[in-house]
């Protein structure tokens, strides 16, 4: 049994925009297998958090460790490699193509393959069974053959979903996965991430504060760059900072 090990810990992290601070000594650990929810009011460095993660951008100072190997060097792309995958916003699907012919990408891409279109109908047809596996994973299976572009919102982003789980990520960063989406997606979205979160660890920012609420095992609250609490939901929401953070005192 690996529960209760950290899979994802970052040390002191740090970074300055031309003075400012916008993350700030920040310690984290996300254990293996869990749902792990990064929140805190607007400006508070999630975002930034997430890309100083994935390398993105570049720590001023600090260390992420990644499975205990230090990534903290370590471009994106090999980040990638090692596991630890981010969602990339419905811009990412491609809106012209079937829902299975977009997993197909995704996962010619796994193998390091670039996109060739002229190429793309014969290699891509060796990718099918793995390709309608994944879209039934995400719940699309009766849309397998309907463009991307014609999905509802809510379905985009399993599509989107279904696209990075076909790297076959060890560990999924999520960024507001429930953005602009209505309550009937978000209890589909959810019980999708419930549902992909069985084998993969989850990292999650996320403003629907009932959707942190039902879906994480552990929270960590930023407010100005810093850690402001951790723990449950019933933890954090309890924390006297955590409040006066949330109505901006
Ligand atoms: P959150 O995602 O919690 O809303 P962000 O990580 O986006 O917060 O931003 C944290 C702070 O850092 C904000 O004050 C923001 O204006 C600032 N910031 C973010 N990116 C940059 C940047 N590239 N240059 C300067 N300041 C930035």
């Amino acid at each position: 049994d690996t529960r209760g090990e950290i899979i994802l810990s970052a040390r002191d992290l740090t970074k300055r925009f031309a003075g400012f601070v916008a993350v700030n000594g920040v310690n984290l650990n996300v254990e293996r297998g869990t749902i792990h929810a990064l929140i805190g009011p607007n400006g508070a460095g999630k975002t930034t958090c997430f890309n100083l993660l994935t390398k993105f951008l570049q720590p001023s100072s600090g260390t992420i460790h990644f499975n205990g190997r230090n990534i903290t060097n370590l471009p994106s792309a090999d980040i990638a490699r090692l596991g630890v995958v981010r969602s990339f916003q419905i811009s990412a699907v491609f809106p012209r193509m079937s829902v299975t012919d977009n997993v197909r990408i995704a996962l010619q891409r796994r193998r390091g393959d670039s996109f060739d279109f002229w190429r793309s109908q014969s290699v891509l047809s060796a990718f099918d069974d793995e390709a309608l596996r994944r879209v039934d994973e995400v719940g699309l299976s009766e849309f397998a053959h309907v463009m991307a572009g014609d999905l509802s919102y809510g379905r985009k982003r399993a599509l989107e979903i279904a696209t990075t789980l076909a790297l076959e990520p060890e560990m999924m960063l999520l960024d507001e996965p429930m953005a602009g989406m209505a309550q009937e997606d978000v209890t589909r979205i959810s019980a999708l991430i419930r549902k992909i979160s069985a084998n993969r660890t989850i990292l999650m920012v996320e403003h629907n504060l009932s959707v942190v609420a039902d879906l994480s095992d552990r929270i960590t609250v930023l407010a100005r760059g810093e850690v402001l609490a951790e723990g449950s939901y019933d933890e954090v929401s309890r924390h006297p900072g955590v409040v006066e953070a949330y109505i901006g005192a």
